[in-house]
């Protein structure tokens, strides 16, 4: 599903087929999900194929493995260039790009000895698909800032996102809403909220949320079309019954939200400043003009 026989991707220091690739099933990051990663997007613009925000997502992955005292020995700069490398050898133009970085084996409860990088990219459809969701909220809390450093994009802590999601799935909704562990409204399992409430967007504050690299491009361009935005404390009473909602992220892009725990959103998500945002969005992405919000397609 994400390689076949002909995929290259980059491992430990050199491009090599993905069926030919060897792990160590010792490995400190398989025991504890002792890892840090990324999930970035490339896209085909009339400027040839650019790696959307490569930079951010790179420094975000150095972050990560400061956070966790992992040992990090690679330059952004570098990892943009292999990355377009990676893409070319496999004639990718829109992808995701999943760069992880690992650590050798040490089954003591210790920083990581030696860290390896593993950078693949694969043609991957918008994650939570191009329909309206239905969220239902967790009853798992997102991870708390005094046990994780939640800005970190940490392997290990996924499986409070797949709880989450997993959750949500088996009650027959889309995705699930995670509150932080105080009740507030955090974010969903792999992407940032926001809401609209009479013409003002409003999203969580940073603390309890991984701050996405996507959230920060739509406040970005809330600025340029001078889109009211106010980042707080949220309740699920801020939520249910607004007027609009959408998810925000790399893998997600943008995506609009019929109802959460059943009770729906107000407006039809096209009249909604969503909307307006996911056109911006994919503007952006593709190097066209957005500022003129009439002017986009
Ligand atoms: N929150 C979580 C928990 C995520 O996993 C992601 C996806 N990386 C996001 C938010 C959105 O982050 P970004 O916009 O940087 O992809």
């Amino acid at each position: 599903m994400y390689y076949n026989e002909e995929t290259i991707i980059y491992y430990k220091g050199n491009f090599i087929k993905a069926a030919e690739a060897k792990g160590n099933p010792y490995d400190q990051s398989l025991h504890y999900g002792y890892s840090v990663f990324e999930g970035i997007r490339a896209y085909d613009t009339k400027n040839g194929t650019r790696i959307f925000k490569a930079k951010e997502h790179y420094d975000r992955l150095k972050f990560s493995a400061d956070a966790i005292k992992m040992p990090y020995e690679f330059n952004s700069d570098k990892l943009t260039e292999i990355t377009y490398e990676v893409l070319r050898r496999n004639n990718l133009k829109n992808a995701y790009i999943r760069p992880l970085v690992s650590c050798t084996p040490n089954m003591s409860l210790t920083k990581g000895k030696q860290s390896e990088i593993f950078i693949a990219a694969w043609d991957w459809a918008a994650y939570l698909g191009d329909k309206l969701l239905r969220l239902k909220t967790s009853s798992f809390r997102r991870i708390s800032p005094s046990s994780f450093i939640v800005a970190a994009k940490v392997s290990g802590h996924y499986i409070n996102s797949i709880m989450a999601t997993q959750e949500a799935k088996d009650a027959g909704f889309d995705e699930a809403l995670m509150l932080d562990v105080a009740g507030f409204v955090a974010e969903g399992p792999g992407a940032n909220i926001f809401i609209e409430d009479e013409g003002v967007l409003y999203t969580p504050q940073l603390g309890s949320i991984l701050p996405g690299i996507t959230r920060a491009t739509v406040l970005d361009i809330c600025n340029e079309l001078e889109i009211e935005v106010v980042e707080k404390q949220l309740t699920l009473e801020d939520v249910h019954g607004k007027d609009g909602a959408f998810f925000c992220g790399t893998g997600a892009e943008i995506v609009g939200i019929a109802s959460l725990d059943d009770i729906a959103f107000k407006k039809p998500f096209k009249e909604t400043i969503g909307a307006t945002i996911q056109k911006a969005y994919k503007a952006l992405v593709f190097e066209k003009e957005y500022r003129n919000i009439a002017t986009i397609a």
